[in-house]
């Protein structure tokens, strides 16, 4: 099966009522373990590089792994994504490296740690979407700025120093004409999310059930979801590590979020700690070893499991056969003639 929009997976997440999980990779194991879990879920998947992840693996081994994912799994739906893409030159060379999806992420300037001017974000978003859409390539566009730092990407601090006001929201859906919208509701990037179990006073859903309502056809994207669950933080210091106690995002809020118009759920920081978790165990245990395949086997395994059951909760699973591709080309004509667009403006041309 081809690589296929990130916008038709979304608009059959919507109808199907689900969620999908974006996935980071930088490597082989990476890609392997998220096509195995998604092969055993019958998933559709989105998976996604940073741009550190493309300075890490290099533009063209990564798109080819990811055409032999495509080869290798034809029953399995698959958008790649360019996450937090910091200027209209990364999301221009993504797309003409072959990705189907982009995220323009405009609420920080090209540097990826100064918070921009709204008016800045709506025009270089809006060039993008411009440029991405005459290609049928899905945009996702940021509003508000998330706390932490995700690969040098991000303005650090916490997540509720810049949520997102839903006016703002509406108008920058409008001007911009996004597929998808990250929005900020207190979430950050990276393991240390929260000091404590999060509730209202520091994980907005309010502001996410108001967004929903009044951008009904405009896909929601939580980043900085990972749920960073204990016993994965406690594999990692059982065998060494040093990790502070942290919490993340509880997966009832990520379904609650899906229940009410996300659509994309961004995980990386769990995948991580099963990755390091696995490795540390077996160099801990068997400190002889040095085939690298005996501890990469183990965390391609550990990441496997984490991104199954991810894709069970968020209720991706069994949905990879429920429709066929539509090529990027057909994509490139439904925005032309305006039937794929999500603007609440634009209800009369769908
Ligand atoms: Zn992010």
């Amino acid at each position: 099966m081809p690589l296929v929009s990130m916008r038709q997976l979304l608009d059959e997440a919507a109808k199907g009522g689900y969620g999908v999980g974006a996935f980071n990779v930088n490597d082989m194991e990476q890609i392997q373990a998220i096509m195995e879990a998604a092969r055993e879920t019958q998933s559709p998947v989105i998976i996604q590089a940073s741009r550190g992840a493309r300075a890490f693996a290099q533009d063209r081994y990564l798109y080819h792994l990811m055409l032999a994912a495509s080869e290798l799994y034809p029953e399995i739906p698959i958008a790649m994504h360019q996450d937090h893409g910091n200027s209209f030159e990364t999301c221009k060379s993504a797309i003409e490296l072959g990705f189907t999806s982009v995220m323009m992420d405009g609420s920080l300037k090209e540097d990826g740690k100064t918070p921009s001017s709204f008016e800045e974000n709506v025009e270089v978003t809006k060039r993008v979407v411009e440029f991405a859409h005459a290609r049928g390539v899905t945009v996702e566009g940021e509003i508000g700025v998330l706390g932490g730092i995700e690969d040098g990407h991000g303005a650090g601090g916490t997540g509720l120093e810049h949520v997102t006001d839903p006016d703002q929201a509406v108008e920058f859906a409008e001007r911009t004409g996004v597929d998808a919208l990250a929005i900020a509701i207190g979430t950050s990037h990276g393991a240390y999310k929260f000091t404590k179990k999060p509730d209202g006073s520091v994980l907005k859903m309010d502001i996410l059930i108001d967004i929903h309502k009044r951008l009904p056809h405009t896909h929601l994207v939580m980043h900085g979801s990972s749920s960073v669950p204990k016993d994965l933080q406690a594999i990692v210091n059982q065998y060494g590590g040093k990790l502070k106690e942290t919490w993340g995002v509880p997966i009832e809020e990520i379904q609650l979020g899906i229940r009410n118009g996300v659509r994309k759920v961004n995980v990386d920081t769990d995948n991580r700690l099963a990755i390091t978790g696995a490795i540390r165990k077996v160099l801990w245990e068997t400190p002889e070893k040095f085939d690298p395949r005996d501890y990469l086997k183990p965390a391609r395994d550990a990441m496997k499991k984490v991104v199954a059951q991810r894709m069970k909760e968020f209720g991706q699973a069994g949905h990879a056969g429920d429709y066929k591709p539509i090529s990027i080309e057909e994509m490139a004509k439904g925005y032309a003639d305006g039937s794929l667009d999500p603007r609440p403006s634009m209800a009369g041309a769908r």
